[in-house]
């Protein structure tokens, strides 16, 4: 059977066709200027494009949607019911920039193709085992409890694919597997998983937190927001603006593209180099702080945009850390390809590996497995 993956933002609605039992992808494309990312009619208008390249859409046993933000709730994809929609639409609270545009690629996709059943797959979902320990945030809860915050984490479908992939290649008893993964791209965030179970994840209430990010800081004392604040002309929403969009790389380097930065800083730019390592540093605290979480660690994933491809990224992320049992092989990590490798030194006691995410191929396996329990 076939599953249409839809991941509907909020410039672009992204599709892909996957046939399920040969986990291959079959169509792919997108459609791009999105009037309101929010607006119902625009989505269905991208829609009718999409099924335009579909063609015949008889073999479509399902639409499996990436939705951003769960909440507390969804823990596992679902069938999409009127009632789930309307929960989606709450927790658009707490992702506005994202679960709009979602739920509306869900009301498109069942105004469009009434007859189809739709699954929702959350980027938070691989985050809920975390443990209290992990996830609260040590402010009053009687504050935080009804207003949600805590941390969630994000890229999950990402997170579990990969950590998936890296216990295939592992071998052994993956019950006993402690897994490192970098998902590092325009966002990036970290997960440590212990046995195919997400432990901890750097991103937190929102894609905010965590590693340094093409435009966005990553960890930052709150009293930087405050003093701002205080002390300039600068409104909440401004600010909110500068955090999500006016930081990271493209604030440090002055552009927000990892490839421009490595070779700006090739050529001599010091800001440049300062931001690479600013990077690197932040990503060497993760490893460090997961390695104790996780009591030793068996592989380190790269992924992503940068992961994938970036074998100075790769390199300066992992510097000096021998220590650890990390050590790069640099042919193996010079390598480009498409397929999941090894690129650690032989016989280091960490395997590092760059295994390529396929967030549509994991939202389609999930839904065909969602439907196969609701039939
Ligand atoms: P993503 O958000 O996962 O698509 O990742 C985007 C980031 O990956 C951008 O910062 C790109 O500069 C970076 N990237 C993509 N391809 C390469 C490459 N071949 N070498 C270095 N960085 C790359």
């Amino acid at each position: 059977v076939k599953i249409l993956v839809i991941n509907a933002g909020s410039s672009s609605v992204k599709y892909t066709v996957i046939e399920s039992d040969t986990n291959e992808s079959v169509l792919t494309g997108a459609v791009s200027d999105i009037g309101q990312p929010g607006s119902v009619a625009d989505h269905v208008e991208a829609f009718a494009k999409v099924l335009d390249s579909v063609g015949d859409v008889s073999a479509i046993a399902g639409v499996g949607h990436r939705v951003v933000h769960g909440g507390e709730r969804f823990v596992q994809p679902v069938v999409i019911t009127t009632e789930v929609e309307n929960h989606i639409s709450t927790l658009s609270a707490l992702a506005p920039l994202h679960n709009p545009a979602n739920l509306a690629g869900i009301r498109a996709a069942r105004a469009v193709l009434p007859g189809i059943p739709q699954v929702a797959v959350f980027d938070t979902a691989f985050h809920s085992t975390l443990g209290p320990q992990a996830h609260t945030m040590a402010i009053p809860q009687e504050l935080a409890k009804p207003l949600g915050i805590r941390k969630y984490g994000f890229h999950g479908t990402s997170h579990g694919y990969v950590s998936r992939i890296a216990s295939e290649m592992l071998g052994g008893n993956p019950t006993e597997h402690r897994v490192i993964t970098l998902h590092l791209g325009n966002g990036s965030s970290v997960a440590a998983v212990k046995g195919g179970v997400c432990i901890d994840t750097s991103m937190g209430f929102t894609p905010l937190a965590g590693l340094v990010m093409g435009t966005r800081p990553g960890d930052v004392d709150p009293s930087v927001i405050t003093h701002l604040l205080r002390t300039t002309e600068l409104s909440l929403d401004d600010v909110d603006d500068l955090l999500n969009t006016g930081s990271g790389l493209l604030a440090l380097a002055g552009t927000h593209d990892f490839r421009e930065v490595t070779s700006r800083a090739l050529a001599g730019d010091a800001s440049a180099s300062l931001a690479l390592d600013v990077w690197a540093w932040r990503i060497h605290h993760y490893i460090g702080a997961y390695t104790a979480l996780l009591g030793g660690l068996d592989a380190l994933v790269f992924t992503g945009g940068i992961g994938e491809n970036s074998a100075v990224g790769r390199t300066m992320a992992t510097a000096d850390l021998t220590f650890m049992g990390i050590d790069l092989d640099d042919v193996a990590n010079a390598v480009v390809s498409s397929e999941p490798r090894v690129i650690s030194s032989p016989g280091t006691s960490v395997t590092v590996m760059v295994i390529p995410t396929n967030e549509e191929l994991e939202i389609a396996r999930q839904s065909a497995q969602v439907l196969t329990r609701a039939r």
